[in-house]
């Protein structure tokens, strides 16, 4: 009993070795570009409409307070966050623009608080505000994970589920997930 236990390890090891093996090469040559969603920036648009002075003023608040050692509360990044029609952000979760902090409206309040402080992790290295590790992408969403870890889970559950229902190639999903996946959280989890 022992030794089927053993080979049923084995051969899971072995296909996820070669499953991963595939998405990784997959993700570097195969060709997706006709089946990605189109990333839409209209937010970052100077006359944006919804680009707000108050919302501003109220993150550069943040970030003063940060500089000093402050953790803004979830209640204080949301005040300064812009939570926008998902059609204006299409592709994205969030997006650091125009002085401003944008979310996407389709998440629940769990995600929205984790995606608010991933772009307040840009919106610091804008201002030369350090944090506990060096600026970028694994850095922003590992401190956004510690401090909304169920936000984390939710926001990558409905980023793949998005994804999955996008693409028309279902081998583009995989690429793209694992693409993602190797630049926002496999360099966070290695610290
Ligand atoms: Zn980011």
């Amino acid at each position: 009993m022992k030794r089927f236990w053993i080979c049923v390890f084995g051969f899971s090891l072995l296909a996820a070795v070669v499953f991963i093996s595939y998405v990784d090469y997959g993700s570097v040559h195969y060709d997706c570009s006709a089946d990605r969603i189109a990333v839409c920036h209209i937010v970052c648009d100077p006359d944006y409409r919804l680009a707000d002075p108050k919302k501003t003023a109220a993150l550069e608040a943040l970030i003063e307070r940060k500089a000093r050692g402050d953790e803004p509360t979830r209640e204080e990044l949301m005040n300064a966050a812009v939570v926008v029609p998902y059609a204006d952000i299409t592709g994205l979760n969030g997006v650091y623009c125009n002085d401003n902090i944008f979310v996407r409206d389709n998440l629940g309040d769990e995600g929205k608080a984790f995606v608010a402080r991933h772009e307040f992790a840009h919106a610091l290295g804008d201002s030369n505000v350090r944090e506990t590790c060096s600026y970028g992408e694994s850095c922003a969403t590992m401190n956004a994970a510690l401090a909304y870890p169920m936000g984390f889970v939710e926001t990558v559950a409905s980023s793949l589920w998005f994804s999955f229902e996008a693409h028309k190639d279902k081998q583009c999903f995989f690429f793209d997930s694992w693409g993602i996946f190797k630049v926002y959280i496999l360099p966070a989890l290695g610290g």
